[in-house]
């Protein structure tokens, strides 16, 4: 499957659905994948829509079956996968693709799809990040030190990716977006 496919992707909380949203109202040539998951809908999501709501079961199945272009278990409870066919029909229609994903799915995606374009979505400055995980006063040593080591993780995770759009204006993140992809 060749075609134009991009991955955005980015840390937990950084705004990544607000800017494929906004993007997506911009732009509604885009095609935007849904993915399935097996946590449960939240007030307001629709079925089809924000996700393919699906059992535990049937995404063992998807799995098995290989309906899965990418998956990753996220935050140790939920899984979250993009069904292959759509975005394979999409890709032959000539549809420019846009997959919005966590990190894990984003590398496999770039394993698969070497011709992928990945796009970072990052936080405004990693300094901030980490100051504020320190400076919260709020958790223990312990707990301080495994989120600053998510952070340098998530440093580190930046520099796989093609381009780092940073969050911190949304029009101008959008905007550097909408260059990046030509459109
Ligand atoms: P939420 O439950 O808040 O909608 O999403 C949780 C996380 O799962 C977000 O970081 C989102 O980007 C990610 N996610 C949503 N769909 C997929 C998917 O199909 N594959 C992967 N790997 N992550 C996804």
């Amino acid at each position: 499957m060749s075609g134009d496919v991009t991955v955005i992707s980015g840390p937990t909380a950084v705004g990544k659905g607000t800017v494929v949203q906004a993007l997506r109202e911009l732009h509604p040539e885009l095609w935007v994948s849904v993915s399935a998951t097996t946590r449960s809908p939240r007030p307001g999501e629709v079925e089809g829509q924000h996700y393919l709501f699906v059992s535990d079961e049937e995404f063992d199945e998807l799995i098995a079956s290989g309906g899965l272009l990418e998956w990753a278990l996220v935050h140790g409870t939920d899984r979250y996968g993009t069904p292959a066919a759509p975005v394979r029909a999409a890709v032959a229609a000539g549809r420019r693709v846009i997959l919005e994903i966590e990190v894990q799915g984003a590398r496999q995606v770039k394993a698969n799809l070497p011709e992928v374009r990945t796009v970072f979505i990052a936080p405004p400055s990693w300094d901030v990040l980490r100051e504020r995980l320190v400076g919260r006063g709020t958790e223990t040593p312990e707990q301080m030190a495994r989120r600053l080591r998510t952070a340098e993780d998530e440093i580190a995770v930046s520099r796989e990716f093609d381009h780092v759009v940073v969050n911190d204006d949304l029009g101008t993140a959008v905007g550097q977006l909408v260059e990046l992809l030509g459109l």
